[in-house]
């Protein structure tokens, strides 16, 4: 098993005595497909966070790809992000008034290939995710599907080592919803360790591993059908 990312018996206290997080340890792998789910302030979003090193915790170690991120600079932390790891929205975050070419395009900004390579790049991500007759719609001519689709192509364009989803399929209708679990599937099965937060049941009992978090604590951590790992 190759760890992509792992934390270490975290703990992120929020200004006001706020324990969001109070002593996780998880280690994702490459090619794994892990749902995070949990009632409400549960402290799943906190643990994406941090697992995205979007935060830094208040004590324990985040490794990504066996670095200790609390060592690294701001700087060195967004260069980081930008190459090896992928986030994906409830609400896209698309640009607006840009075609769908370009905003996949600018997820290679920090990369560093020429306009040429981005687009060319940028095409090929799209096509992956079934929208290569959509390249030049811009965001309010896509469907919710498709504009997550696109959503995903700009996560992964620079093909990083883990992408992580806050509710992916929140604001979407249960048939491209489905569709958006299909596509992370396949990025799994390619190798991308895939983190993805649900409210929805369903959806998490069909991935093949579910982190369970209640009051900051992953209270049942279950690997494929019956083997369960209580911690
Ligand atoms: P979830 O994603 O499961 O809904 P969160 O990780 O967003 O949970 O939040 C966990 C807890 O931490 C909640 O009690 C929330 O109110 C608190 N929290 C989250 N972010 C902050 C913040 N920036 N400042 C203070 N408290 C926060």
């Amino acid at each position: 098993m190759i760890p992509v990312a792992e934390l270490r018996e975290v703990t992120k206290s929020y200004p006001g005595g706020v324990t969001a997080l109070d002593g996780v340890s998880l280690t994702v792998a490459a090619g794994e497909l892990v749902a995070v789910v949990g009632p409400s302030g549960s402290g799943k979003s906190t643990l994406l966070h941090l697992l995205g090193t979007l935060d830094r915790p208040s004590s324990g170690t985040v490794l990504v790809e066996g670095k200790d991120v609390s060592r690294m600079s701001d700087r060195r932390l967004s260069v980081l992000r930008a190459r090896r790891i992928g986030f994906v929205f409830q609400q896209f975050h698309l640009a607006a008034g840009v075609s769908a070419l370009d905003n996949v395009a600018d997820g290679l900004l920090y990369a560093g290939p020429s306009p040429a390579e981005r687009r060319r790049r940028a095409r090929a991500a799209l096509e992956r995710v079934g929208l290569g007759h959509r390249l030049g719609h811009r965001p309010h001519q896509l469907s919710g599907g498709e504009k997550q689709r696109v959503a995903i192509a700009r996560a992964v364009v620079g093909e990083p080592a883990m992408l992580l989803a806050d509710e992916p399929t929140g604001a979407l209708d249960s048939a491209s919803g489905a569709g958006v679990l299909d596509l992370l599937r396949e990025l799994a099965a390619s190798g991308t360790a895939v983190v993805v937060i649900t409210h929805d049941l369903e959806i998490a009992a069909s991935l093949p591993r579910q982190v369970r978090v209640r009051d900051g604590r992953i209270v049942h951590d279950t690997v494929a059908a019956g083997a369960e790992v209580a911690r």
